[in-house]
């Protein structure tokens, strides 16, 4: 065989694959930071028309596929996959907002959340006012000439209360405002909110859409203009979520559906044996959330004399983690982690009290997450 470059070009191009086309079953990760064009004329059309890809910042074929399979499942027409739920939430709001706007957000939100409103808004000119969005007049009032958006949750954490989505919606057309919800701990299983007039919808795909806690993601979702703006937005701030996570995360969605049916069964049953025991003081889990069920995480409100340290301790294989969502059962104190931010007042106001714990149910079977809990129960109230 007689080998025409050197040495040090072969071992450059020699791995490349010429073919061009190799029909894998499951979409292939695009591991790359830009793609070839064949001539001068393609990267006019992918300029002009909006075609094929130029570099993965901008666009990649894998977060694609997946801003569009989170779309797909919330009726919504487009989507786009971002770095994490939160860098989904700020193009979101930036997409929605200009400097000197103001935005009414739910005072019930993700901690994460909290955080990036109050400190990182302010670098943009932007002003928030928080507001229980279950009363709706409330919301109303604080409507101001340059409000522009109303921010909440379809289910509110970690108290998990259903907001009335159709009643947000209502409010906000009345009086020309943008609607966005984070969809997080519903997903698309059980709530889609753009199917009731929201205009976004975001999501932290590192909860049920990755669904196995190793991935870290967000989407958005809406209207193709809005979108539009969003995707600038997210090129220039360069919160691009690199392929392989794009790649897993839409592994995920392809069994959200099976995941949330186990899922919320296991939430549900675990709910009702909490009810019947008196050692819980109160279980927060929500009612009519949707025809599909509740979903599945599941708050609980140990009585004062429950040691919460034991608690934790005796939780058997359920893994005290901060975070939701994934298969396995996990649990997480939201008075040091989540809500950490909150001064104690603006705690227990919400109802983060110090025996809250909030947790998130997996597929294991019901029977055997029931008996770990209550056994913990009592070993944490027992006769010290
Ligand atoms: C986790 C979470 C977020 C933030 O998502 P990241 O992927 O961690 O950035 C936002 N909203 C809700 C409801 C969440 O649970």
């Amino acid at each position: 065989m007689v080998l025409k470059d050197n040495f040090a070009t072969r071992s450059v191009h020699f791995s490349t694959n010429k073919k061009d086309t190799i029909e894998s079953k499951v979409t292939p990760i695009y591991q790359t930071t830009a793609f070839k064009f064949k001539d001068l004329a393609e990267i006019e059309a992918f300029y002009q028309e909006d075609k094929g890809y130029l570099y993965s910042r901008v666009g990649n074929p894998n977060t694609d596929e997946l801003g569009q399979a989170v779309a797909i499942l919330e009726g919504a027409p487009t989507g786009i996959a971002t770095s994490s739920g939160l860098s989904a939430i700020l193009i979101g709001i930036l997409a929605t907002t200009k400097a000197g706007d103001h935005i009414i957000a739910s005072s019930d939100i993700y901690g994460g959340t909290y955080e990036l409103l109050v400190n990182e808004l302010a670098h943009f000119n932007i002003a928030v006012s928080f507001v229980d969005f279950t009363n709706i007049s409330a919301v109303k009032s604080a409507i101001k000439p340059n409000t522009t958006l109303l921010y909440s949750e379809s289910i509110t954490n970690p108290l998990l209360r259903v907001e009335h989505l159709p009643t947000i919606v209502e409010l906000a057309k009345q009086h020309q405002l943008l609607t966005m919800i984070d969809n997080t701990f519903a997903t698309p299983y059980l709530i889609q909110p753009y199917q009731l007039g929201v205009d976004l919808v975001v999501h932290s795909a590192t909860k049920y859409l990755g669904g196995h806690s190793d991935v870290t993601a967000g989407v958005l979702v809406g209207h193709q203009t809005l979108l539009a703006k969003a995707r600038k937005r997210m090129v220039n701030l360069g919160t691009t979520l690199s392929p392989f996570e794009a790649w897993l995360a839409c592994r995920g969605v392809k069994t959200l559906d099976v995941r949330m049916e186990r899922q919320v069964g296991n939430a549900e049953k675990l709910a009702r044996a909490f009810r019947q025991n008196p050692k819980v003081k109160q279980v927060y889990y929500p009612k009519y959330a949707s025809i599909k069920g509740n979903g599945a995480i599941v708050t609980i409100d140990l009585n004062e004399d429950c040691d919460i340290e034991r608690f934790f301790k005796s939780l058997a294989w359920v893994k005290l983690v901060p975070t939701l969502a994934g298969v396995e059962t996990s649990v997480s104190y939201p008075r040091t982690t989540s809500h950490r931010a909150l001064s104690n007042i603006e705690q227990e106001k919400l109802g983060i009290t110090k025996g809250l714990v909030r947790i998130s149910v997996g597929i294991e079977d019901a029977k055997d997450i029931i008996d770990v809990f209550q056994a913990a129960i009592e070993e944490a109230t027992g006769r010290s």
